[in-house]
């Protein structure tokens, strides 16, 4: 296809026309589809069905009934489990209830609340911000902006965060008590955070003593195209002395069943004590049937990896289709551009600017919801109305196909309309 964006007026109007009609043909289709969230579809949930008959004993391995009240942080080898996958020393580690969401925002809550170190409680703090890379992932901007903290886009790279800025703000201001950040196979953009980033991130000096990153390592072994390394944060940090700068998140909703499997806190072991005085009055204890299911299924840290690769081969097709569609529709027209993740559950596009809003809208006039445009900006204010994030994971590979061409065609559509106007 010609460059789209180099066309004369005469032949914006012509390939409108031929658009708008084709745009009618998927109309009559009558679709019905959700691509706006990352959700595992049905056949890599039943990759592990087996956790449902797992649970043939409710005893721990120190013999304790599961099935009590009893071990607020975790059943030991639970514990243990994370600690292989994970390469986090066993007494650093929390192993929660089924959401990791739910960890961050009960951490949010207990920093603002009471603080931490001895520092006084972030409610406290006049004008508090939060360092937000964007774009990424929404629900954690929906918690800071739950608690009134104040957001601070920063640009991201395919290596992480823009390091430049963020030393700037850390470094300038002593509001600035944090950052969010989502190391591998970023959400939605499928940046993973080079070792560098990882030791500027580590060893930044910052004007808060009790600045911290939220490390959400989310997608830490969900790789699709190629295993990434990640260095190892808690010992950078250590290195420098800011071994307390470090909340490590992880769960197995993208490995089990989402909802239904396994959320893990990490940190340093002042922080850990902490954090249990405080969690200990909300709750007597997490789920430890789950954990013991989790425990009994899987077994080894190397039968999750082993897990993770048979995830891989479920989703690659699905990813692979999106990204030869989005070639074969899209490349070379100058109406787009989109990075190929290497592994996580998205792929994010760009539209021309200002053309993020009409593309989804036209999108779900014709049966297919996509994530709002702005979603994965703080506020859902995109500066450039240009990012859409694309969720392959649910439908099926009819179904995505059918999405993924409709979704081709609304991005022409708008950028027709922008090129002309
Ligand atoms: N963190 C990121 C980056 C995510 O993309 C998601 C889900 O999409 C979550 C956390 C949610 O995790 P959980 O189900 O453990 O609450």
């Amino acid at each position: 296809m010609k460059k789209v964006t180099e066309m004369t007026k005469e032949e914006l109007l012509e390939l409108q026309k031929e658009l708008q009609k084709q745009y009618e043909d998927f109309k009559a289709q009558g679709l019905k589809l959700d691509m706006s969230r990352g959700k595992p579809a049905a056949a890599q949930l039943d990759l592990t069905n087996g956790l449902l008959t797992a649970l043939d004993d409710y005893h721990t391995e120190s013999g304790l009934d599961a099935r009590n009240y009893g071990v607020l942080d975790g059943i030991p080898e639970a514990k243990r489990l994370f600690s292989d996958l994970l390469d986090i020393p066993a007494e650093k580690i929390i192993v929660g209830g089924s959401s990791s969401l739910n960890l961050m925002y009960d951490e949010m809550m207990r920093l603002m609340l009471f603080g931490t170190q001895g520092e006084k409680p972030w409610k406290d703090v006049k004008g508090i911000k939060f360092l937000c890379p964007s774009p990424g992932y929404d629900r954690h901007f929906a918690v800071t902006e739950d608690m009134g903290i104040e957001m601070i886009p920063v640009p991201v790279t395919a290596d992480g965060p823009d390091m430049d800025v963020v030393e700037k703000m850390a470094a300038e201001d002593e509001a600035v008590k944090g950052i969010w950040c989502v190391p591998l196979h970023s959400n939605p953009l499928g940046a993973c955070y080079t070792d560098e980033t990882v030791d500027r991130l580590a060893s930044m000096k910052t004007a808060a003593k009790d600045f911290r990153i939220f490390w959400d390592n989310a997608y830490g072994v969900h790789h699709i195209y190629e295993e990434v390394p990640l260095k190892d944060i808690f010992k950078a940090a250590e290195a420098c002395g800011n071994e307390d700068r470090i909340l490590y998140f992880f769960s197995t909703s993208k490995i089990t069943f989402p909802g239904a499997g396994l959320a893990v806190m990490a940190a340093s072991e002042s922080n850990v004590a902490e954090i249990k005085k405080h969690m200990t009055v909300q709750t007597i204890g997490y789920d430890k049937l789950n954990q013991l299911r989790h425990v009994k299924y899987f077994k080894t840290a190397d039968n999750i990896r082993a897990h993770m690769k048979k995830l891989g081969d479920a989703l690659r097709p699905k990813f692979d289709m999106v990204l030869n569609t989005l070639e074969e529709e899209l490349g070379g027209t100058g109406l787009a551009s989109w990075v190929k993740p290497k592994g996580g559950y998205f792929i994010a596009l760009d539209t021309l600017p200002g053309c993020a809003k009409a593309t989804v809208a036209f999108a779900k006039e014709a049966g297919v919801v996509m994530t709002g445009a702005g979603a994965t900006y703080p506020y859902k204010k995109d500066p450039k109305d240009s990012n859409i994030r694309i969720a392959p994971t649910y439908p099926t590979p009819e179904e995505l196909d059918k999405a993924i061409h409709l979704f081709c065609l609304c991005v022409k559509m708008s950028g027709v309309n922008e090129l002309l106007n």
